[in-house]
């Protein structure tokens, strides 16, 4: 971990050592790493991040983990594709999607638990804990089992049967909550005092677990022959991953990594049935409000977000916007996503896509902008949500007559 300096407060400034520290002392404002970064950009190039490992663990010398041995299952690296058709149906001009869906357990969590469980275990802690809208469940239980550590994983009860099975299969402890993820969330705030030797992810190594998400950013810039993008599309639940985003991008115009100062407006993508980040940008006001979800996208169905108030800063400061999009408008554009390009997202990925088409109708993403959209889950997670609305052409009997009557096929497709 040679280049990471301290920890620092948001709020107030203050300093703290590399530990297992989430809030400050003096203000309660979270924590965040710092490094220094002029010994940063002495040592990194894109020659040496070009020679790593195709994981988030090319861009070490950016992450608070020493990462000699990091608890790694294969995380990010993973493709941006560039989307004309659906540009084209979008009226855009340059889109591309960063398509997460292709990770370990098939969402970006694999990028934050893996950083999170590697400092996790830097810092002695034997247990691996969370509390999770799914994702981070599935990556929480699948990365302990690979590191050999034991998992205790809070769910709220209603999740999607997918994201039940593809977490218990690890064979940690899988509680399911009765109650919504907020619920969980405090439940497990109190654990973390109960259990000082348990490392909850995302609370009081909520720091480290953090700083994963900025390899969404270098990815991108990265693959794009290190430019960064006009404009971003990101989906919202704590925030977190949003403001960790445009972080990534400042960071690698300090490091030297860019050859142009970066401009990336950064817009977030919610769900109608728990929008406190959209409804703040809608309204102008700088509180948020606390909602009780209820939206088929339960992995973003944080009605209490930690990171929401900055996720809303970096919106306004970016020149970005925020929306939000019904369930059918997710459902719609699951569909669209990958009736276009051949992606097939969960939920989350539909908020985002839909978010994309409501704010390029608008205008406010234009055809002239580069534009990369971040699909962060796979489909297979949520099956529940798109089941009712696809299936097959027809069911027939094994006959050429019952199939000709059945299937009215394209000029293209007759021959
Ligand atoms: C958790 C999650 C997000 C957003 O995460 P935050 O950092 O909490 O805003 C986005 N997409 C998917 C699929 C997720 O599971
Ligand atoms: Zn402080």
């Amino acid at each position: 971990m040679p280049f990471v300096e301290a920890l620092r407060c948001r709020e107030c400034g203050h300093t703290y050592p590399v530990e297992a520290l989430h809030v400050c002392d003096f203000c309660f404002g979270p924590l965040e790493v710092s490094y220094d970064y002029d010994a940063v950009s002495a040592s990194i190039s894109r020659q040496r991040i070009a020679a790593g490992p195709h994981t988030i663990w090319r861009y070490a010398d950016l992450l608070p983990v020493d990462g000699t041995a990091p608890v790694d299952l294969g995380a990010g690296f993973t493709p941006l594709v560039r989307a004309d058709r659906l540009a084209a149906e979008l009226g855009l001009g340059e889109l591309w999607i960063k398509n997460d869906t292709v990770n370990p357990t098939g969402s970006f969590k694999d990028r934050v638990v893996s950083v999170a469980l590697t400092k996790a275990r830097e810092l002695g802690f034997k247990v691996a804990a969370c509390a999770s809208t799914g994702n981070l469940a599935n990556s929480v239980a699948a990365h302990a089992a690979r590191a050999g550590m034991q998992s205790v994983v809070f769910i709220p009860q209603d999740l999607e049967v997918a994201k039940i099975v593809t977490t218990a299969v690890y064979g940690g402890h899988l509680i399911a909550v009765r109650g919504n993820y907020d619920d969980v969330n405090r439940l497990c705030a109190e654990l973390t005092s109960e259990h000082p030797s348990w490392a909850f992810v995302n609370v009081n190594v909520r720091t480290y677990y953090a700083e994963g998400s900025k390899t969404l950013a270098f990815e991108v810039a990265e693959q794009l022959g290190w430019r960064a993008p006009d404009h971003v599309v990101v989906p919202v639940a704590s925030g977190s991953q949003l403001t960790k985003i445009h972080k990534g991008f400042g960071e690698l115009a300090k490091v030297g990594l860019l050859d142009e100062e970066p401009h990336v407006r950064v817009s977030g993508a919610q769900a109608a049935g728990c929008s406190p980040v959209a409804t703040a940008f809608a309204e102008g006001t700088e509180a948020i409000r606390p909602q009780k979800p209820s939206t088929i996208a339960k992995s973003l169905a944080i009605g209490n977000p930690a990171d929401g108030w900055y996720a809303l800063d970096v919106v306004r400061r970016t020149g970005g916007a925020l929306a939000a999009v019904t369930d059918d408008e997710i459902i719609d554009a699951i569909r669209l996503l990958a009736r276009t390009e051949g992606i097939f997202a969960e939920t989350a990925g539909g908020v985002t896509i839909a978010t994309l088409a409501k704010l390029a109708a608008e205008g406010v993403v234009r055809r002239d902008e580069l534009v990369v959209a971040y699909v962060t889950g796979h489909g297979l997670k949520t099956v529940e949500a798109v089941g009712p609305h696809v299936g097959p052409t027809a069911t027939i009997d094994p006959t050429l007559e019952a199939f000709a009557d059945a299937v009215q096929l394209g000029d293209d497709a007759r021959a």
